[in-house]
């Protein structure tokens, strides 16, 4: 009876935990048909994705959801789609890492709109602050990232900057980023960066010579919307891009 109870204490605490973490003792594992009907509808990535693949997103996109607290500001709640698109921009960042589900990140803010950022004063479309474990977005710079394929993404860049911290910030997901393939982004990161500065690069937008961090993000916005020319501007660039987060968008271009 002892080893039994001594057994049941550490299940209570996984389902404690997760209450805290999500508001329901259950995983969600698998959406909805109404939800997977609306990513059919309007996620373009899921889309190009094969049968196999499209199941595994879903259920990464399910476990998304039911592991965030979505939190609106200014405005009254966050819509189902709201949650699904969301997500899914987490969950196309991170399809070749089958275990990260940014789990450090706990909340979602969601805005109308830009918003003011008390951090440098300034009006926001979003941010990520991994001391508050949360990730900022304005739904309408949201949408119109996913509207057009103009290397600008509003969600995949925040999501860029949260898989970075991910991978630096100690806990149950860190460290899944290769070493060796970092390292060669950095440098190549380096150089494309000293060329956007000079006026030579004109393919990455110059808000990515910014720093490290933001020409990540810049370039992830990129290796989505447009990985085609990517790959044709920045061969090098791109292949270690397709190495570091063990994707190849290229090839979803021919389904
Ligand atoms: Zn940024």
């Amino acid at each position: 009876m002892e080893l039994f109870l001594l057994l049941l204490i550490p299940l209570i605490a996984r389902f404690v935990n997760r209450y805290q973490k999500t508001g329901s003792v259950f995983p969600a594992f698998y959406l909805s048909t109404k939800h997977k009907e609306f990513l059919k509808s309007n996620f373009e990535f899921y889309q190009k994705l094969p049968p196999k693949s499209k199941k595994i997103f879903e259920r990464r996109v399910a476990l998304f959801i039911s592991s965030k607290k979505f939190i609106p500001r200014n405005m009254d709640h966050v819509t189902w789609e709201m949650k699904v698109l969301i997500s899914a921009s987490a969950i196309q960042l991170t399809f070749g890492f089958p275990r990260v589900n940014l789990s450090w990140f706990r909340y979602i803010l969601v805005y109308p709109e830009s918003f003011y950022s008390r951090t440098n004063q300034q009006r926001h479309k979003g941010e990520v602050n991994p001391k508050a474990k949360t990730i900022v977005l304005s739904w309408k710079d949201f949408v119109e990232g996913y509207l057009k394929p103009d290397g600008r993404n509003l969600g995949l860049h925040e999501m860029a900057h949260a898989l970075r911290l991910e991978n630096r910030i100690m806990n149950e997901e860190y460290n899944f980023l290769d070493h060796e393939v970092l390292a060669e982004w950095e440098s190549r990161a380096l150089n494309t960066m000293k060329e956007i500065k000079n006026g030579v690069e004109e393919f990455f937008r110059k808000y990515g010579a910014t720093n490290n961090e933001e020409f990540f993000a810049v370039a992830v916005e990129n290796f989505f919307e447009r990985p085609t020319e990517f790959k044709a501007r920045h061969p090098l660039t791109y292949q270690t891009m397709c190495r570091l987060l063990r994707q190849d968008p290229v090839l979803l271009e021919k389904n």
